[in-house]
């Protein structure tokens, strides 16, 4: 994550109905596991349990959850917060309907990610990946540092081959598209 402060996860009232995906549900329960979060009736476990809250209090599972359920898909696929959890399972372990609220967060990343919402972050990474085959791009750098540590140079990147995975798997694709659109 940047060092930017994270947007705060607010859903908005008096709710409009206009903002209201009523398919976003059904969207997410096709997803394994995150079918389970119908049976969330919230009681905040989840949050009072979070390691990630503690650093920062924009993060909360239940209010996601909440979200979700009601439809708010733009405002909680284009939310900072998603990128937050560190997937450690204190929610999942914790919850007393059995909710999977890590691999429910996983989905959300996921959809995030097909409708071009990637946080900065992550889409700074992927674009280097795309460019030069590497997260970091300064090979010169790199090398110096892996020599300071009696590590070998760098292995040379076939571009080729990065181009073909990421042609396959979507992502150069997902890096064109502008936000919110699939
Ligand atoms: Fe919902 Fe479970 Fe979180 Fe309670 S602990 S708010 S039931 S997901």
């Amino acid at each position: 994550m940047t060092e930017e402060k994270v947007k705060p996860f607010k859903v908005e009232e008096p709710l409009r109905i206009a903002r209201l995906d009523p398919t976003f549900k059904g969207e997410i329960m096709e997803e394994p596991n995150a079918e389970l979060i119908k049976y969330c009736f919230q009681c905040g476990t989840c949050t009072g349990s979070c390691i990630a809250t503690r650093f920062e209090n924009n993060f909360n599972p239940r209010r996601i959850i909440k979200a979700a359920l009601l439809g708010l898909k733009e405002l909680v696929l284009s939310s900072d917060v998603l990128w937050i959890c560190t997937l450690c399972y204190q929610c999942s372990e914790r919850c007393p309907q059995g909710v999977k609220i890590s691999e429910f967060m996983e989905v959300l990343r996921h959809l995030a990610v097909k409708y071009g919402y990637i946080h900065p972050s992550l889409r700074l990474q992927a674009e280097a990946i795309l460019r030069s085959g590497r997260v970091y791009e300064d090979e010169d750098t790199a090398n110096v540092m892996r020599e300071d540590v009696s590590l070998p140079p760098a292995l040379s990147v076939d571009m080729d081959e990065v181009s073909k995975i990421l042609n396959r798997t979507g992502i150069s694709n997902i890096l064109l598209r502008e936000e919110g659109d699939r």
